[in-house]
């Protein structure tokens, strides 16, 4: 046979820049049937979806045989009136994610620099390697904040976007107005800044600023929003951007052509609508956070600031002795080896296992 009639045993050639990109570690949910029973691992939610989310994903089973619209119609004009800004910025995507790694197809390739905080979230290095780029990984400080005037140095003329995670994913803590606005004013007007907040709704402290006030005279700075966390439907894949348009219209063009499902679009514009109900289970959630500091506290730990739905506690060498005692108690945290544990705020009951297995190890330990 020839040469080219395409049976040769080789495999296809794929993009060298796939080489060694980690893998995506999702939290391990609860084993069924095991003795951990509460998952407080991916910072989910732990409250089922909130009124009218159920009835209106229903609904929009009956036109599953149809296509979503495309432009998120509803969904852009609902965020648009909520954040009181243009429908021309705002953009969605499957997930914020989706949308980050739209941000890197839009912005970023072999050559260019991409410049975020370590650790931070766990996506950052992933869908910059896989975009072709380099990532410049800037160490956080000794108290687990950003170190902005650090990232500031480490801009060079290949850069191209910089994450700013706030708050920050592990470790919980904010970068506050002064210090960002600061940090802002020494970013190149041509470099992209993409602010994530993941977990805005979380946050109590009022020196910790709203990305979208400093994006509006700001046409480097995206905002990133999920509706995975406070709003509890990380199952529906649903997240969005705002940024002046440019940078939105850059992301209409990446996005996945009807990434974003209807089902999670209708879900989304329910959810929005219930936002009473909304700012009273961040509220409990919140409460019970505050609750789980003052008590790790309180049992001798040092924990930083928690602005988000978890707490993280750096352990070192014990971070998977730790993670094992939490399973044995009956609950499911997210180790990352050799450095720490993120715990999501979950049910009262889970948040008491949890507390109890933390006293326990710190006695023995
Ligand atoms: C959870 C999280 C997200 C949201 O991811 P989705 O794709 O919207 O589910 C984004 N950024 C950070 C820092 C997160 O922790």
């Amino acid at each position: 046979m020839s040469e080219t009639s395409g049976t040769s045993t080789g495999s296809p050639k794929l993009r060298a820049e796939l080489d060694g990109v980690p893998t995506y570690k999702p939290g391990r949910p609860a084993a069924a049937g095991g003795p951990a029973a509460y998952k407080l691992s991916s910072n989910e939610n732990p409250y089922p979806p909130l009124p009218g989310v159920m009835e209106s994903t229903v609904a929009a089973a009956a036109s599953f045989n149809r296509y979503p619209d495309m432009a998120c119609t509803g969904l852009t004009e609902e965020l648009a009136a909520r954040f009181g800004v243009p429908v021309s910025h705002v953009a969605t995507g499957t997930g914020s994610v989706g949308v980050a790694q739209s941000l890197l197809q839009s912005t970023s390739g072999p050559g260019d620099e991409v410049v975020y905080a370590w650790r931070s979230f766990e996506a950052y290095p992933i869908i910059t390697q896989i975009s072709g780029a380099t990532s410049v990984q800037v160490p956080l400080t000794d108290g687990e904040v950003h170190d902005l005037d650090a990232m500031a140095d480490a801009i060079t003329d290949k850069t191209r976007l910089i994450f700013v995670c706030n708050p920050n994913n592990p470790t919980g803590t904010a970068v506050r107005k002064a210090e960002l606005e600061r940090f802002l004013d020494r970013v190149p007007s041509d470099i992209l800044v993409v602010i994530d907040e993941a977990y805005r709704e979380f946050v109590r402290d009022t020196e910790i600023p709203d990305g979208i006030e400093l994006y509006r005279d700001r046409p480097n700075v995206a905002v990133l929003r999920t509706f995975s966390k406070a709003y509890g439907l990380a199952g529906l894949r649903v997240g969005f951007a705002i940024a002046h348009e440019p940078v939105a219209d850059a992301l209409r063009k990446t996005a996945v052509p009807f990434g974003v499902s209807q089902l999670a679009q209708d879900a989304a514009v329910a959810s929005l609508r219930a936002e009473d109900e909304l700012l009273g289970r961040v509220g409990s959630l919140v409460v019970e956070r505050e609750r789980v500091h003052a008590e790790l506290v309180a049992q001798g730990w040092t924990v930083p600031e928690a602005q988000a739905n978890f707490v993280w506690l750096r352990l070192g060498e014990r971070t998977s002795d730790f993670a094992a005692e939490c399973e044995r108690h009956g609950v499911v945290v997210r180790p990352f080896a050799g450095e720490g544990v993120r715990v999501t705020i979950g049910e009262t009951e889970a948040n008491d296992l949890f507390l109890k297995a933390a006293e326990g190890f710190r006695r023995e330990g």
